[in-house]
């Protein structure tokens, strides 16, 4: 199995900074998109002490014999750092972040994510979401009291369940999914899909073929074009039968 990748951050149209951070470690076969939160420095302090320490973590054990267990504890250092740091400094008080990351074993991806950071799955044509948002207007439509349309104009549709550094403990969702040659994984801030429909999303990634870093510039320009309210990054892998490349696990 051969994993591609392009990734590109932007801070949109309206904010003045970029609280988003990524990470693809094709060694270690680790993608990451973390979405600060708390204004300004804060935001970008969490993020990238997110990303930070889950690439440490799995940089110092690898995978392990259990992925998800490993990843679970790597996500739990990543919510002390932040809370620790946030002890230190009182300007950063009130930061946090989400977090979604892909993690390549062999034929599958393990994915995790706390918040409403997102990873998809494109495959067969169809745009398939691979994670649950924590957040409130999420829980809203479980519950049957928001349409998913009423949810995207919702004025509290950025409001967080879960988050990294907001509290001592965190409990982060795991998962495994299997990958065959051809699919693409999408890693994905909300900047992109609370801006841009999912089948406009589906259609660029479609449409850039086996070119990612247009998919990826594409999207940042979709999320732009339909106002930038927001931060916006993507990270996207492209999976292909095995050969030379920057990971073949
Ligand atoms: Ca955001």
């Amino acid at each position: 199995m051969r994993i591609d990748w392009a990734g590109l951050s932007d801070c949109g149209r309206r904010r003045t900074s970029n609280e988003d951070a990524f990470l693809a470690d094709g060694h270690l076969g680790l993608f990451v998109v973390a979405d600060g939160m708390g204004g300004h420095a804060a935001g970008e302090v969490a993020a990238r002490l997110a990303v930070d320490t889950v690439r440490r973590v799995l940089g110092e054990s690898g995978a392990g014999p259990e992925p998800r267990l490993t990843i679970e504890r790597a996500i739990r250092e990543a919510n002390r750092a932040i809370v620790e740091r946030t002890h230190e400094h009182e300007s950063l008080e009130g930061m946090g972040t989400t977090l979604v990351l892909a993690l390549i074993d062999t034929a599958s991806a393990w994915i995790s994510h706390v918040g409403d950071s997102r990873a998809y799955r494109v495959r067969e044509g169809s745009l398939q979401l691979l994670t649950r948002d924590h957040s409130w207007v999420n829980e809203q439509i479980r519950m049957g009291l928001l349409s998913q349309e009423e949810a995207r104009r919702h004025p509290w549709r950025n409001v967080v369940t879960r988050a990294l550094g907001s509290r001592e403990q965190v409990e982060a969702e795991v998962g495994v999914e299997d990958l065959v040659p051809g699919d693409r994984i999408l890693l994905c801030s909300d900047g992109l899909n609370s801006m841009v429909k999912e089948e406009r999303i589906l259609e660029a990634i479609r449409g850039a073929g086996s070119d990612l870093e247009l998919a990826c510039q594409r999207l940042v320009e979709l999320a732009n074009g339909s106002g930038g309210e927001d931060n916006v990054t993507v990270l996207l892998l492209g999976v292909s039968q095995a050969g030379p490349g920057p990971k073949t696990p």
